[in-house]
């Protein structure tokens, strides 16, 4: 027997409608490019924190933060309609820039040695830019 279909409560129903970042005037919500980073890696690409953290090459605790930083964010644009700008780092470690030619998954970390994708763990992998 199918069990009768349980109504989920929300506060109310979303004030925005069509995610548009150019719907009003409000000012910009700036994200800087790590926080975008977090929420590529853990959000988007699903890696745990932990990996998350290594590929980022910071602990835990601090990928924890920019993550919730960037989240708030995220939730703010959303609810109010607010843009958000994307400021660009000039962190970016560029010297062991892997990419997956199966996944076309993108990272760096000069602490390690991939010889996988840490995403979808094939092995077709290239270093663009070397040491
Ligand atoms: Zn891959």
């Amino acid at each position: 027997m199918v069990r009768p279909k349980i109504k989920r409560q929300i506060s109310k129903n979303p004030e925005q409608r069509c995610f548009n970042q150019n719907n009003n005037n409000l000012p910009a919500i700036k994200m800087v490019a790590d926080e975008y980073e977090a929420i590529r890696l853990k959000d988007y690409h699903n890696f745990n924190q932990k990996e998350s953290a290594e590929l980022m090459n910071i602990s835990q605790s601090t990928f924890h933060r920019i993550l919730n930083s960037a989240r708030k964010k995220i939730a703010k644009s959303l609810i109010e309609g607010r843009k958000i700008n994307i400021i660009e780092t000039d962190n970016i470690n560029e010297p062991n820039t892997y990419h997956c030619k199966k996944c076309g998954f993108q990272w760096n970390n000069n602490n390690k040695k991939y010889t996988e994708c840490p995403d979808c763990k094939s092995k077709d992998i290239e270093l663009l830019i070397e040491e």
